[in-house]
């Protein structure tokens, strides 16, 4: 059985614990698109933590945790986060690195600064990762895949052609110090020794768990609103983001995933610049911002303060539609028991006209929210083990949600730890 676990938007629905909570009885967790620049918290009985690029089944002693193909893969920062977690009792967790990922390079990072810096007040707001230049440099084959660090000619010829042309950038459009060929082989090649025990044929070994019939749960990162092809463009990431691409950046058959979690939070939550039609402000914002997540709206990577919103109906049923959604794990709804009414985005209005479908990015720039008030429940709903116990007014925002979005909320999460998950039977 393959499941994806996938977001709904902008990312930071809370997959992270979806995924941890789903992990428990996968034999296999993967990693299949994106890389250091978004970050998964986690809270169970070996503490809180914020997972960059390591799967979220390493705290399970029995799941192999794999770096799928598709991801953009940093060395010194995964190995950063395996000490991390070595010293915070995970004695051996079960990695595997797909033997053709592609290495985020130091120029990526530099590159990504830089063309930040140019762009000034047209710039993206990247978190500086290195993501853009690493997926453009490979989809233009400048990448460096992990398997030539065990061919000293070949990495050495790549570095070289890919400072070549970096080179003529710097010199000539930023400005800046030149590369030096050398000195980033010898950096490079000293992953060699660290990544080693890890580095595998993952496809070979995937196709063998399908056979056995192993439980293989893939790891999306960012939301569907951020995928290149089908996200609010240009204002997205660098790689899909879609449960359609796990089947690609994993190396797994596309009609061997059965199942697509798709996570929304009970609110908005965003990154970076863009529009965000449901946005609120001031105030009004920074009380949900407070509230939200564990401790507070705040980017696991970044420490960033997030862009709060109401639920966003129109953005919502969208990004399901694009993961294909078979499962909606609905989070955070704890949240906003502080409420009065609850407002829901539940429309768009265009240029006068109201629309459900979710826009082409020129209107959505120009799209207001229609909002609707819901009543609120004004209890803490943490702590409720069964969903037939929320309050009648949260069932009500559940039951709500599920009719505008059309897709079914099988998982209501009402805290941020692994214990706090309710289990709905959905009614459409
Ligand atoms: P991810 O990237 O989708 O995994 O999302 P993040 O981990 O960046 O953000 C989700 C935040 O919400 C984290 O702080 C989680 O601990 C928290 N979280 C997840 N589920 C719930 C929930 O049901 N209630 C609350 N209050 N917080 C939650």
């Amino acid at each position: 059985m393959v499941k994806a676990i996938v977001g709904a938007c902008w990312g930071d629905e809370g997959k992270g614990k979806i995924t941890d909570l789903l992990a428990e009885d996968a034999d296999i967790v993967i990693r299949f698109q994106g890389g250091s620049n978004a970050g998964h918290t986690i809270i169970n009985d070996y503490g809180k933590f914020a997972l960059h690029q390591m799967p979220s089944g390493v705290f399970n002693p029995h799941t192999v945790n794999i770096i799928g193909t598709g991801v953009a893969f940093n060395v010194p920062y995964f190995m950063k986060e395996l000490t991390y977690l070595k010293e915070h009792g995970l004695t051996d967790p079960k990695i595997l690195i797909s033997d053709r990922v592609q290495l985020m390079m130091p120029y990526h990072i530099a590159f990504d600064t830089y063309e930040e810096e140019r762009l000034s007040d047209k710039k993206f707001g990247s978190t500086k990762s290195g993501i853009a230049p690493f997926y453009a440099d490979k989809y233009a084959k400048r990448g460096i895949q992990i398997c030539d660090l065990f061919y000293e000619d070949v990495l050495k010829e790549r570095i070289q052609a890919a400072c070549d042309y970096k080179n003529v950038l710097l010199a000539n459009l930023y400005h800046e110090p030149l590369l030096d060929a050398k000195a980033i082989y010898e950096e490079v090649l000293s992953y060699r020794d660290l990544v080693a025990p890890y580095v595998v044929n993952t496809v070979e070994y995937l196709h063998q768990a399908l056979k056995e019939g192993k439980t293989i749960l893939l790891e999306g990162q960012l939301g569907a609103l951020k995928d290149p092809d089908h996200g609010i463009y240009p204002m997205t990431t660098s790689s899909s983001t879609l449960a359609g691409f796990a089947a690609v950046g994993a190396g797994i058959p596309p009609h061997a995933i059965e199942k697509v979690y798709t996570v929304a939070k009970a609110y908005s939550s965003a990154v970076g610049s863009g529009a965000f039609v449901s946005e609120i402000f001031g105030d009004e914002a920074q009380q949900l911002r407070l509230r939200g997540g564990d401790a507070g709206e705040f980017g696991a990577t970044t420490g960033r303060p997030r862009r709060m919103g109401w639920f966003d109906c129109v953005a919502t049923r969208y990004g399901c539609m694009l993961q294909g959604a078979t499962d909606v794990a609905f989070t955070a709804i704890d949240v906003l028991g502080y409420l009065d009414e609850i407002p829901v985005c539940v429309g768009y209005e265009i240029d006068g006209k109201m629309t459900k479908e979710f826009p082409v990015t020129p209107l959505l720039e120009k799209a207001k929210p229609v909002l609707e008030k819901l009543p609120g429940w004004k209890e803490d709903i943490r702590g409720i083990k069964e969903y037939e116990d929320l309050p009648e007014n949260a069932k009500r925002y559940v039951d709500f949600i599920e009719q505008q979005i059309g897709y079914p909320i099988t998982i209501v999460s009402n805290g941020p730890k692994r214990s706090e998950i309710l289990r709905r039977t959905p009614k459409i």
